[in-house]
């Protein structure tokens, strides 16, 4: 999968995306990331790239020719038109679904605003999907950048070392994931549940699960009105109230 990423900043998402599990998918040659330096397109002699908005208001916005240009370039290349996804606060919430539908793309250029955002008519011409974060507001669009193609990434089959671990994390299932432990088997004298020393391999699937609801149900309630729950576990859910349950039992 290649990612093409339109931004201001390239060094910042060099850096950033060519570290850990997405630096070594890079060098395995399953992924491919190119900050593409809007700066470069940019026809200004100064080298500018944003300006006043018509209209007067605080701050600056930046200029459809070089961002326009910049995505020509890329589009050019590879003679056809990828998803081209700009970063924005105005954007569909991404979610861990979105990172599974655009891991099945051959190619996605995202595109990182900065300022006052970018001027609306080059945003009309070339995106196709307007993804926020979160509701709150950023100084730029690399990081959420950043943050989506890791996610995507790591849906990608070969990114990570172990393909099956992606079925048991968070959000699968509607779900939180169970707590993790590693050794000591007593750490500042809080134990390991003893139920994941003991061998059993379906009493821990089944500790991990109520463990994985009632986390869900104390953490983010909002899931767990959607969750994929047999009704046996629902009708546990309810009568449990303190966060202890006889689901293993
Ligand atoms: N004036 C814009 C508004 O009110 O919607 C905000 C511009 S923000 C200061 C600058 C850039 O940061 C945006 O163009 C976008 O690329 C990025 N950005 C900021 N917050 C974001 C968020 N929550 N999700 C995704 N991108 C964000």
């Amino acid at each position: 999968m290649n990612f093409y990423i339109l931004t201001l900043f390239p060094d910042m998402i060099m850096q950033g995306l060519h570290t850990s599990i997405l630096g070594r998918a890079v060098q395995n040659g399953i992924l491919s990331i190119e900050a593409v330096n809007i700066r470069d397109y940019t026809i200004d002699k100064h080298k500018k790239v944003d300006d006043y908005p018509y209209g007067g208001g605080a701050g600056m916005v930046m200029q459809a020719q070089p961002v326009y240009d910049a995505w020509k370039a890329v589009t050019d290349r590879l003679g056809y038109r990828p998803r081209t996804i700009y970063l924005t606060p105005q954007g569909k919430v991404f979610c861990q679904q979105d990172a599974k539908t655009f891991a099945c793309e051959q190619d996605l250029i995202f595109l990182c605003g900065h300022y006052e955002g970018i001027d609306e008519r080059v945003l009309e011409e070339i995106v196709t999907d307007y993804i926020s974060i979160g509701d709150y507001v950023l100084t730029g669009g690399e990081l959420p950048a950043m943050v989506l193609a890791d996610a995507i990434a790591r849906m990608v089959p070969g990114v990570l070392s172990n393909d099956l671990s992606k079925t048991t994390e968070s959000f699968e299932d509607g779900l939180l994931e169970y707590p993790q432990y590693s050794r000591p088997e007593e750490w500042r004298g809080k134990k390991v549940p003893p139920i994941l020393l003991s061998g059993d391999h379906a009493k821990v699937d089944a500790w991990r699960r109520e463990q994985s609801i009632l986390r869900t149900r104390d953490r983010r309630p909002d899931l767990i009105a959607h969750a994929n729950l047999t009704e046996q576990e629902q009708k546990i859910l309810k009568k449990s109230c303190n966060g202890v349950s006889d689901m293993i039992n």
